[in-house]
């Protein structure tokens, strides 16, 4: 399906890449968006803005979506006929939980339409650049028979047939980046409470982040079950943790997320891990806290 056309619906900073993308590489691009002044550029590109969302699903099999979350795919594809889906391809790159992923691919499939769900693991920048990544799940045939046409955004991996697959992928990636990045918000805070500024503590932050060795230790060790405190004790991890939170605390910053931290340690603790690498965390986050 080289140079097939496209629909884009969703003009937000992700969607206006993804249709340049398309226009940059020949494709005919139909474009929708509840705000269609965010199509202008796009247009004067080239792409053409349908005056409905219904005329947008009529003009390409393939039909991406890059909306805020599954709440507003419904409220744009509600606002055409429903035999306006049957035989489009929904490439779905828009966050939100698995079981959302699986219920809309459920609706699709109803209306006659096939989802491939995909999280997009780049910022708008990296759209086009094959370097940049996309998981997919969903039917293997169809993704295959439109793999050319993504590839324009991104290198495509396909994951698996579960539509909720990649939107579980996507939060995995979501959970350790907002968190990790959120912790470098936080040593930037405490660094400043003692004028030091971002671009002092930028060589520790990089090395910090650098989780590498880390991971790869811990992996066989966490399928095995094995958590024996031979490298860290909870016990060790517990300390450190409220070293950092009465850090933060004589800093006079917040102390939200060390507390938090600090407080998983503790229920560790508390379920006999003391003697247990800090790995035996997986153990006590497998259940919600009681
Ligand atoms: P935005 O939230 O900026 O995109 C919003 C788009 O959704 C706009 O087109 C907006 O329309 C539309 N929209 C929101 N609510 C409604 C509604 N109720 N009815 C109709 N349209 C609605 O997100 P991005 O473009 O940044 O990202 C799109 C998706 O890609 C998101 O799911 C995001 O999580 C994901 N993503 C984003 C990344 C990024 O760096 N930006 C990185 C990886 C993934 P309008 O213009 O009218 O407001």
């Amino acid at each position: 399906s080289a140079n097939a056309p496209v629909t884009v619906i969703g003009l937000g900073p992700m969607g206006r890449a993804m249709a340049a993308a398309f226009l940059d590489r020949g494709h005919a691009v139909t474009v929708w968006n509840r705000t269609p002044s965010r199509a202008d550029d796009l247009v004067r590109r080239g792409a053409r803005l349908a005056p409905t969302v219904e005329e947008a699903l009529g003009a390409a099999e393939l039909v991406v979506l890059s909306l805020t979350d599954y709440d507003a795919v419904y409220a744009v594809l509600g606002e055409a006929p429903p035999a306006a889906l049957k035989g489009r391809v929904l490439v779905n790159l828009t966050s939100d939980t698995p079981d959302k992923a699986r219920t809309a691919a459920a609706w699709a499939a109803e209306r006659g339409a096939t989802q491939l769900t995909g999280g997009v693991l780049t910022p708008p920048s990296g759209i086009g650049d094959a370097a940049s990544t996309t998981l997919y799940s969903g039917p293997r045939e169809v993704f295959d028979a439109h793999r050319a046409t993504l590839e324009v955004l991104t290198t495509p991996d396909h994951r698996g047939e579960d539509p909720g697959l990649a939107a579980l992928l996507y939060q995995l990636n979501m959970v350790m980046f907002w968190t990790a990045l959120t912790s470098y918000w936080q040593a930037v805070a405490m660094a400043g409470a003692h004028g030091l500024k971002a671009a002092d503590i930028l060589p520790l932050a990089v090395d910090a982040l650098n989780l590498r060795q880390f991971l790869e230790f811990y992996t066989p060790r966490v399928d095995a079950g094995d958590h024996g405190g031979d490298v860290d004790r909870l016990a060790m991890g517990l300390a450190s943790t409220e070293h950092v939170l009465h850090t933060a605390a004589d800093a006079g910053v917040d102390t939200a997320l060390p507390a938090a931290v600090a407080a998983v340690f503790r229920r560790g603790m508390d379920a006999g891990h003391a003697a247990d690498s800090s790995s035996s965390l997986v153990e006590v986050l497998k259940k919600p806290e009681t």
